[in-house]
């Protein structure tokens, strides 16, 4: 066996542990490589990983890289890392663009290993109807959905209710009152996993999982009255199935994200991993408690995107890009994080869900974002 990689996203969380798997498995290479500013650590794996293609996204300059590489700068090169000769494109870019890759992936017929969740938020129903029309799989990275996939036996079918499992963040003990003295240090402070911020600050305030249920619906086509949370802090049991039996099947491993990434790229096989193995009489019991949705309001938004359609979850996600960005920079309030949601959210005109209008619609909901982050901010 061997595949073929093209990886977005390379220089993050996600896209550095997915070289990692690469490096221990020879049969695995990469064809391109594409970061957004993070030029010194581009350059670095276009030396060790050998791409045909490499991009630098943020960047008007690309990344220097020997003759043999093509390499690229700016937005629009995202594309260009979809090279033909791909067996599979990994999608680790995090935020809206996410969605851009994914929809070209998909055009030119690529299996997706899809980590980022923004894709679906925004636009689950055309990445679902596009991805059906051309018979193309999207392999779910995010460790709750493809603890559910693995659950169904890499079916997307068969289910009476997915649970899915939160930590519970950082906050998960502290009060309601609180809250809203919370700093970006006390939020990055994650007690299980190892992420970049905007998902970290997310697992915080709740919206992450949020943004979970909303792409548990879109990748198992599951309503959102089939799709439960619990939060369970030792984040072993990383989601569960219930069958119409009321049989309940659990998906369990120390949380690392290797897991996941390698499953995706070695399915259907599972091959071995260099990973602590399970040891439950050391670990000795698993917690589970219901998710406070007073304390954590952007659950609920998140809930009432999904509910309303078409445009909001775009202007959800959008607003919380740039209100976590503000509350990273010490500019906002933790607790002001879910009123810029919220004001965005009402502000939002539906409109129809084309790719464009999406578009159209992060950059209008950035924009009242911005406005209402400076008015709400410190
Ligand atoms: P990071 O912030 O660590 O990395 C983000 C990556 O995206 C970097 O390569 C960055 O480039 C690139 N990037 C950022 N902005 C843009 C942009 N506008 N256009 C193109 N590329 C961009 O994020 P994570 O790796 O933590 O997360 C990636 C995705 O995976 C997110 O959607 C997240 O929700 C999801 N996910 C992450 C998990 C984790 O454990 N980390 C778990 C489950 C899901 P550069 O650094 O060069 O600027
Ligand atoms: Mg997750």
């Amino acid at each position: 066996m061997t595949k073929k990689i093209a990886l977005i996203g390379s220089t993050g969380s996600i896209g550095r542990q997915v070289l990692s798997i690469v490096k221990e498995n020879p049969w695995l290479s990469v064809v391109s490589l594409t970061a957004h500013t993070n030029r010194e650590l581009l350059e670095e794996q276009i030396i060790e990983y050998n791409p045909r293609v490499a991009c630098l996204t943020g960047c008007d300059q690309p990344p220097a890289a020997p003759k043999v590489v093509e390499v690229y700068s700016g937005a629009d090169s995202i594309e260009r890392a979809i090279t033909a000769d791909a067996d599979i494109v990994f999608v680790a870019v995090t935020g809206f663009c996410g969605l851009r890759a994914v929809l070209a992936a998909i055009e030119a017929g690529k299996t997706v290993a899809l980590a980022n969740k923004e894709a679906l938020v925004c636009g689950g129903e055309i990445v679902m109807a596009k991805a059906k029309a051309k018979g193309v799989e999207i392999i779910p990275v995010d460790s709750e959905h493809s603890a559910v996939w693995q659950a169904l036996g890499f079916k997307r079918q068969g289910f009476k209710r997915l649970i899915l499992t939160a930590s519970g963040g950082p906050f998960r003990q502290a009060k309601t009152c609180e809250m809203r003295h919370f700093t970006a240090k006390d939020a990055l402070a994650h007690p299980n996993w190892s992420m970049g911020e905007k998902i970290t600050v997310d697992c915080a305030t709740m919206l992450n999982k949020g943004f979970e249920v909303i792409e548990a619906h879109h990748l198992f086509s599951a309503p959102a009255s089939s799709i439960e949370v619990v939060v369970h802090p030792q984040s072993i049991i990383h989601s569960m199935v219930e069958f119409d039996d009321n049989s309940v099947m659990a998906e369990m491993s120390v949380p690392d994200m290797r897991q996941p990434i390698q499953l995706a790229l070695t399915y259907p096989e599972r091959l071995p991993l260099n990973i602590p193995t399970l040891d439950l009489v050391k670990l000795s019991r698993l917690e589970f408690f219901p998710l406070d949705r007073e304390k954590f309001p952007c659950f609920d938004l998140a809930l009432s995107a999904l509910s309303t359609g078409a445009n909001a979850p775009t202007a959800l996600n959008a607003a919380s890009e740039v209100a976590v960005n503000a509350f990273l920079k010490d500019r906002l309030g933790f607790t002001d994080i879910a009123r810029v949601i919220e004001e965005v959210l009402n502000k939002t005109e539906r409109t129809e869900m084309t790719y464009a209008a999406l578009e159209y619609t992060d950059a209008v909901s950035r924009r009242l974002a911005m406005q209402a982050a400076d008015r709400l901010g410190k």
